[in-house]
């Protein structure tokens, strides 16, 4: 015999459990099957930025990101090699809130606890392996504790993060950018950055353009700090700095890390590296079956956007079914339908300008010098060309105006982009 809810959600990280909770907030019956019965680190975001942190609380979530632990990252400094470090940026003044860091498995558990006492059901220890849609409905094969459990839903969602099983299932094409840029992670200990005084509450991202390297330093409270450290594969970078904590440090370093900030570090948990390319489907809803947070759409790791993009996408999803007087079937359709209209536009946007910016600042060689030497003093005098992914994600122009505008060429005798 199966069970039946209005919705079964297929993953309880941040998308799973965030739509969880305001979902059954609103009075839905609905379960979660979450298939780790304790998280860990996977190496995951854990910077919201200050977009994220107001669809966080436009979601209701504000008390449960606290629960997680989540502490204000007010300063975000952008340093590149050969400069001498700026002032950082208040985001609290320039985005109208501080960016939010936290540990991900904490706030994958808070996020969880909140859904629970919101009145979904949690299923941990649990994973679907079969799905198939009846009409009206669909039916998903769930295997829990080792026993076959079979469930109804009127709309199953997928939020099963980036290696998506639930988008196979439901038969969702995938697409993705070309391999352009690796992106390794891992939690640290010891890191002392020498010259700010407000270490603790300052992101700090380093950029190599000409050799196509980046490093990240986010302190996450207690005494730890997420560091990351890329490279464009056109880079010729050495690929083991997702194995080698040697290889990542001096990777980092090479990146524009300064000196002496790393010595000591003492790894706090594993280290890996992920493709830095988008993937993603067209429009992520079809029959029944609905995909939210990064099995919708993965952004590049290294732009830091996957959590606030994954929370905007949870927000268009409830916001579609909540404005339908039911969840019969006809209404799930039209819900699905307006969600994934809305999430496409807001993560083509997106996808777009951080298109833009890898030209720009991750990409080595002449021909990506020469535009950085047309564009930086452009940038530098008329700042509104360039796209504030960190303030205001997909909002504001990303046209081809906008596309236009950031590359210079609307002035009177631009060349064309290198
Ligand atoms: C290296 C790296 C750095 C990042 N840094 C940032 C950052 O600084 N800021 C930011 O905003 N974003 C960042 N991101 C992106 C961010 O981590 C993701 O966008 C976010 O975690 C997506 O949440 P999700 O819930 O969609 O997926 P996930 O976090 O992957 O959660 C999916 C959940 O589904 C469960 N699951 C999977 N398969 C099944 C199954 N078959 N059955 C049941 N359960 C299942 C998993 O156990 C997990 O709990 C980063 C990503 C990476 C890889």
């Amino acid at each position: 015999m199966s069970e039946s809810y209005d919705i079964v959600v297929v993953g309880g990280g941040v998308a799973g459990a965030a739509l969880a909770a305001r979902l059954a907030r609103a009075g839905a019956a609905v379960l979660v099957v979450e298939r780790e019965l304790a998280f860990r680190d996977r190496v995951r975001g854990e910077v919201l930025y200050p977009w994220g942190v107001l669809e966080a609380e436009r979601l209701g979530l504000a008390t449960a990101l606290a629960a997680g632990g989540a502490r204000e990252l007010p300063y975000w400094r952008t340093s590149f090699v050969g400069a001498a470090p700026p002032e950082p940026r208040d985001l609290r003044v320039e985005a109208g809130a501080p960016a939010l860091a936290f540990s991900h498995p904490a706030l994958q558990e808070a996020l969880l606890r909140a859904a629970e006492l919101s009145g979904a059901r949690v299923w941990r220890g649990a994973s679907v392996t079969g799905l198939t849609r009846t009409g009206g409905g669909v039916e998903l094969a769930v295997r829990r504790r080792g026993e076959a459990r079979p469930v109804r839903a009127k709309l199953a969602v997928g939020a099963d993060g980036r290696a998506s099983g639930m988008r196979r299932l439901a038969g969702f094409a995938t697409s993705r950018d070309r391999p352009r840029l690796v992106f390794a992670g891992v939690l640290l200990e010891g890191v002392h950055v020498p010259y700010t005084a407000r270490e603790d509450d300052t992101a700090q991202l380093y950029f190599h353009p000409s050799e196509g390297l980046l490093a990240m330093l986010l302190p996450i409270g207690g005494g730890r700090t997420r560091v990351y450290a890329g490279y464009h594969l056109r880079s010729g970078r050495d690929p083991a700095v997702g194995r080698s904590l040697e290889a990542f440090l001096a990777l980092a370093t090479r990146a524009g890390t300064p000196a002496g900030a790393l010595q000591g570090a003492r790894a706090a948990g594993p280290l890996a590296a992920f493709d830095g390319a988008d993937a993603w489907v067209e429009r992520p809803y079809a029959e029944g079956v609905a995909l939210v947070g990064d099995a919708a759409a993965t952004s590049d790791p290294s732009f830091g956007s996957g959590l606030a993009l994954t929370l905007l996408g949870v927000r268009q999803l409830a916001e579609a079914l909540l404005a339908e007087p039911d969840l019969s079937p006809a209404a799930v359709e039209r819900a699905g339908r307006a969600y994934a209209t809305a999430q496409a536009a807001s993560y083509g946007a997106l996808h777009r300008k951080i298109d833009w910016l890898t030209d720009l600042y991750r990409t080595p060689g002449a021909e990506a010098d020469a535009l950085r030497a047309r564009l930086y003093p452009l940038h530098a005098a008329e700042p509104w060309r360039v796209p504030d992914v960190v303030a205001e994600g997909p909002a504001g122009a990303s046209d081809e105006a906008a596309r236009r505008a950031f590359f210079g060429e609307d002035l009177a005798g631009a060349g064309a982009p290198g």
